[in-house]
């Protein structure tokens, strides 16, 4: 069977699907005279932001502080025109695990007490700029953390790290659960690839869904697919886009 169409009947024969959007990478790069990157990563991040607009889905977009208010200024203007979210995305988003399988920018014996404070005032600094578009959320890069330095950070006022659920774990709202993007080529997953985890999801008994998208590294074709994608649930009427954390408490706090 065609895989939209599987998908499709998937929707129809289950009960409420809640869908949420986090998209990762927002990066300030250095202005050169011509920067073709920049301004190509630029064009996806506002690709993006229109197309959830046109369907009247929000989503968090999880900015890499470093450099970002030395260079920003351009991405600050296009985030805030946009009904988004923002949430802090590491600080360099570098990799500093010596585990080779599993990259991870604060592994296990990182300085808990520096990072708490360097990503603290990172929020602060934020939290002037987006005022209440900022989340207390903090979005490790990689989908991992220290336990010491997550502990922390709770402690000091984030309401959630958003991290992605594993089998191997409690289903966690907070935390996405699929990632459309292959990271072997840096671009988006095949449609069909993307469909069938989300059908065996659903099978599976999960009905709230966090998607994490990169919009860096989504091209042409994968806009058509994200626009089809959209399209297509948010037309059923069992299947709700929702706010990302609504249900969570995220927002009941927010609102002091
Ligand atoms: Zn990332």
């Amino acid at each position: 069977m065609n895989k939209w169409l599987e998908f499709e009947n998937c929707l129809k024969n289950t009960d409420e699907v809640f869908f949420w959007w986090r998209d990762d990478d927002v990066k300030a790069r250095k202005p050169k005279l011509i920067n073709l990157t920049c301004l190509r990563y630029q064009s996806r991040l506002i690709k993006m932001l229109k197309l959830l607009e046109k369907y009247n889905i929000s989503g968090i977009f999880a900015v890499i502080p470093d450099n970002f208010f030395k260079w920003g200024h351009p991405l600050i203007k296009i985030l805030k025109k946009h009904n988004v979210y923002i949430s802090l995305h590491g600080i360099y988003h570098i990799n500093n695990s010596n585990d080779n399988g599993v990259s991870n920018e604060f592994p296990d014996g990182c300085n808990v007490v520096e990072l708490t404070r360097i990503i603290s005032d990172y929020q602060h600094q934020f939290s002037e700029i987006f005022g209440n578009r900022l989340l207390p959320v903090f979005t490790p890069p990689y989908n991992n953390i220290s336990a010491k330095l997550e502990e922390s950070l709770l402690a000091v006022g984030f309401r959630c790290i958003s991290k992605r659920n594993t089998i191997n774990t409690a289903h966690n709202n907070y935390n996405v659960d699929i990632d459309i993007t292959d990271w072997q080529t840096a671009r988006m997953r095949s449609e069909d690839a993307i469909l069938d985890e989300l059908i065996q999801l659903i099978n599976s008994g999960v009905h709230y869904i966090g998607i994490n998208g990169h919009h860096n590294c989504v091209r042409k074709k994968g806009f058509q697919f994200l626009d089809k994608f959209f399209k297509l649930t948010t037309q059923q009427k069992n299947i709700k886009w929702v706010m990302p954390f609504e249900n969570t408490g995220i927002f009941e706090y927010h609102k002091k």
